[in-house]
């Protein structure tokens, strides 16, 4: 099943169909998403109904002992001939990832290559069983070992469907656990071709995909036969899933939404930070959830540091992801774009100061999706673009004088996936890290991960660990074994 290869593995993007089973699966009913920047429809893709859910849930059952039993070293091999044949493909991925998504080439291209360091660090893990007590005379041992929890559910976004996805896929086969993908409606594509082009590397029904409309995700994760069900996606929606896996106490892991702060300290040189915060609020035109989503700078350096990011995001292009130089693509589809124009319109009537961005002219590339990225100059700290996850391209500067003070103002959110400080001061950094209630906290940067690092929420950013030791315990339930026989 495993082997490994470098030639160009085949794969058309022009027909995409369910794969059930190991085989492709056609639905009666089909439909599609529209490419952003264009507004043209994408090919037609599968529309799930219940009956497919349950053939795919049979397959994973019927694949799952045998899956769980293969020994780790060959799952591994397999996850890694996996990841060469898609490195072989990277550029039709990014090329679809760009039509579906609408993000810059190169944006799309780095989310695939970022996908693919993923699958081969997480393809280097291991989850050995941990010895926590052995004794001698008489013998005594207990230790814990960490077995697959069974038929896991991955449901992804439309910001990073690639990145989200592989991410999910690659510790749960590792684990043992056996697979079914449901992407977002709105960015179905490449996550059927991640799966089709699986087939060749895992055993027919391990790894599965359903495209559908927003039923499919509760039919999943109200099914009996589920064990694990893994969520990225808004909070409101993930404590929808968590509700429907509590009948059947599934297990689950959420990875919800962000409000992101950024802290600007005194001895900041805006010439270094001002260029970085831009680019990291506005990664994927904001649509990131690890975006920075509030800068706190301090007073002294205010006026400097918000010049220089105006500067800096006046030469940022907005446009079709295709087209060379473009920094921003569109907003990812119109339910979204709505949201971002309903924000804008109540940023002006607010009577808020605009200090870039126009909010009354929302789309500067003509046809498609697009708006001008906005930055909001000092709003109050209850104004809805402090207070909401815009997930868009436009963000709040926000001017502080005391320590403690932006800590709390930073912490007052129901929100806690990331948050940075940026200083050059240890001491200062430090003191202002250990008080800020989120899951990843940087120093000089934002946003960066690594497959090996836990990634987590706290307060309503999430629930359970992606990546890391503890993203594969995740997958896996927890056996205590006591026992006196030596072995
Ligand atoms: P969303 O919650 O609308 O949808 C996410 C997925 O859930 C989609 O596949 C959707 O079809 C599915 N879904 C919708 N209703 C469902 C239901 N009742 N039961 C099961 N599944 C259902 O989110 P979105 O708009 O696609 O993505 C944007 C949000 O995702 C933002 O809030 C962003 O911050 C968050 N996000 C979080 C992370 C993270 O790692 N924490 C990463 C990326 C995005």
């Amino acid at each position: 099943m495993a082997g490994s290869t470098t030639a160009p593995v085949a794969l058309e993007f022009e027909t995409f169909l369910n794969v059930i089973d190991g085989k492709l699966s056609r639905t009666e009913v089909t439909r599609s998403s529209l490419n952003p920047s264009t507004l043209e429809e994408n090919p037609q893709v599968p529309l799930s109904t219940p009956a497919d859910v349950d053939k795919a849930v049979v397959a994973a059952t019927n694949a799952w002992s045998s899956w769980a039993e293969t020994p780790w070293a060959e799952r591994q091999d397999a996850v890694r001939a996996y990841t060469d044949a898609l490195e072989t493909r990277v550029d039709d991925f990014a090329r679809m990832l760009v039509k579906e998504q609408g993000k810059p080439l190169h944006f799309a291209r780095f989310e695939i290559l970022a996908s693919l360091k993923f699958l081969r660090g997480f393809s280097e893990m291991t989850l050995p069983e941990e010895v926590i007590e052995e004794t001698e005379e008489p013998y005594h041992k207990v230790s814990i070992r960490h077995p697959p929890l069974g038929i896991a559910v991955g449901i992804v976004p439309w910001n990073y469907p690639v990145f989200l996805s592989l991410g999910k896929i690659g510790p749960a086969l590792l684990t043992g656990n056996v697979f079914i993908l449901k992407p977002s409606p709105f960015t179905p594509y490449c996550c059927i071709k991640l799966v089709e082009l699986a087939q060749g590397f895992f055993p027919p029904g391990v790894l599965q995909v359903l495209s559908g409309d927003d039923r499919l995700g509760p039919w999943l994760t109200s099914h009996p036969g589920v064990h694990k069900v893994t969520f990225t996606g808004s909070t409101a929606t993930g404590k929808r899933v968590m509700e429907s896996c509590s009948k059947t106490l599934k297990s689950v892991t959420l990875e919800l939404g962000g409000n992101d702060a950024a802290i600007v300290c005194a001895d900041a040189d805006p010439e270094i930070v001002a260029p970085a915060l831009a680019n990291l609020a506005l990664a994927n035109s904001g649509q990131l959830c690890i975006a920075i989503k509030r800068i706190y700078v301090h007073e002294s350096i205010y006026s400097a540091v918000l010049t220089r990011l105006v500067e800096h995001v006046k030469g940022m292009q907005v446009g079709d992801g295709f087209v060379e130089g473009v920094a921003l693509g569109p907003i990812a589809n119109q339910p979204q774009y709505d949201r971002i124009k309903a924000l804008l319109h109540h940023i002006q009537a607010s009577g808020l100061n605009i200090a870039i961005g126009d909010t009354t002219q929302l789309n500067p590339a003509g046809k498609g999706l697009f708006i001008s990225p906005t930055i909001v100059d000092n709003p109050p700290d209850t104004s809805s673009i402090v207070v909401e996850e815009p997930f868009g391209p436009v963000f709040p500067v926000l001017k502080w004088s005391d320590e403690a003070e932006v800590i709390r103002r930073a912490n007052d959110t129901h929100m806690g996936l990331g948050a940075s400080v940026w200083t050059n001061d240890a001491a200062q950094a430090n003191r202002i890290t250990q008080k800020l209630r989120a899951g990843n906290v940087w120093t000089n940067t934002h946003g960066v991960l690594q497959f090996n690092a836990p990634f987590s929420g706290v307060k309503q950013s999430g629930i359970g660990v992606e990546y890391g030791t503890e993203g594969l315990k995740d997958y896996c339930a927890l056996q205590t074994i006591h026992t006196t026989l030596k072995a």
